[in-house]
């Protein structure tokens, strides 16, 4: 299919929830799917990371993930459960800042409810780097993006250089780092 544009932080639509998947939409997800892999594979290529996306940052408002790590999974109006009390901090990046890099808490472990592309109903297990890559995801359809989950003293401190950026869209040269 095709590699999209993957929305830009400051962009309106990153905020607003994404609606859930009716069973008669399910036909007009194929190429959806088809346009997230080819967007997160490019962006791999590009900057070497990247296991996940969400639908919404390349503008398609619906409860829609997809992971590519050893294989493709999709995941259709996930939830998340049984998130663990036990937290771990993680440097947490995004593709729709590539090159901004936060700390934030995450649950250590969890479990996403999610249907496939037939509507059938799965659960999985997630710990550690899967678990906080899956809630970073989700966070996308609830219109969160990483920079809130950050204290807001430390939001404060960044406020000034984020409106720069996001000002001049993109500048893949600048990095920030967050130390606790
Ligand atoms: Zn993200």
């Amino acid at each position: 299919m095709a590699v999209r544009e993957i929305l830009l932080l400051g962009n309106p639509k990153l905020y607003e929830v994404s609606e859930a998947i009716k069973e008669d939409d399910l036909r007009d997800l194929p190429p959806v799917v088809a346009d997230l892999h080819d967007t997160l594979l490019e962006f791999r290529r590009k900057y070497g990371a990247g296991r996940a996306i969400a639908a919404c940052q390349i503008g398609f408002a619906k409860r829609l993930l997809y992971m590519f790590i050893d294989s493709p999974v999709v995941f259709i109006n996930p939830s998340l459960e049984n998130r663990s009390e036990e937290m771990i901090e993680v440097w947490d990046d995004c593709m729709c800042f590539p090159d901004l890099l936060v700390k934030v808490m995450r649950h250590k472990s969890c479990t996403i409810r999610f249907r496939d592309l037939s509507f059938k109903e799965h659960t999985m297990k997630l710990e550690d780097d899967l678990s906080e890559l899956l809630q970073h995801e989700y966070d996308h359809l609830d219109g969160i993006m990483f920079i809130d989950k950050i204290n807001p003293l430390r939001r404060k401190l960044l406020k000034g250089k984020l409106n720069d950026i996001s000002k001049c869209k993109v500048d893949v040269s600048y990095k920030i780092k967050v130390l606790k």
